[in-house]
């Protein structure tokens, strides 16, 4: 009889490249600016191809932090995670391509740095969950809203890569 292969990614939806343009919020947290990992980051997402559709350096206020996480507001290292994450400024990125949100999480690597893949951000530059260099959205619905939450209108740019026929049959 036939054996049913089990697909190992229907349990890790978030992992599954879709097909679809999608917008992912990306940020260089304090410890990566302070790092001096900025230039290092912005290009692996770039060299991946996908599209950079805004920029900037910001200082964090709390509240914003905490709107952010928010959903891990119960969590007993919230007070610490909101102090890290306004400690210094951050770099708030909105990238755009097909599959972004899952290929940017597989870009930036597990949540622990001592866990995340060689090759991955977070497996070549960090060591700690609390200071892990990188924010990626989880779904293509919080990219959305996470966009919108870090940049104000005017903030962003509609432009044509000219290098997507090269990058997407
Ligand atoms: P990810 O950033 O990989 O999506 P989570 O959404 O679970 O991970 O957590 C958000 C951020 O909160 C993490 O990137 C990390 O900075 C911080 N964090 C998560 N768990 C811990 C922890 N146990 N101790 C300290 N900080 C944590």
């Amino acid at each position: 009889h036939a054996t049913k292969k089990k697909n190992p990614n229907i349990f890790l939806p978030h992992l599954v490249a879709s097909m679809e343009v999608e917008e992912s919020y990306i940020m260089i947290k304090p410890d990566g600016v302070q790092r001096g990992l900025v230039g290092e980051i912005i290009s692996r997402f770039e060299k991946k191809g996908f599209k950079l559709k805004g920029l900037k350096l910001f200082d964090c206020p709390k509240d914003l932090a905490e709107e952010h996480y928010k959903d891990l507001s119960s969590k007993p290292f919230f007070p610490k995670l909101i102090s890290y994450i306004t400690s210094g400024p951050v770099v708030c990125m909105a990238w755009e391509g097909v599959g972004v949100v899952a290929s940017a999480r597989k870009l930036i690597g597990a949540t622990n740095p001592l866990q995340a893949e060689p090759g991955t951000i977070r497996g070549d530059l960090a060591i700690q969950t609390g200071r892990n260099v990188v924010h990626g959205s989880d779904s293509p619905e919080n990219g959305k809203r996470e966009i919108a939450l870090w940049f104000k209108e005017g903030e962003l740019t509609e432009w044509t890569q000219v290098q997507a026929p090269w990058l997407i049959e």
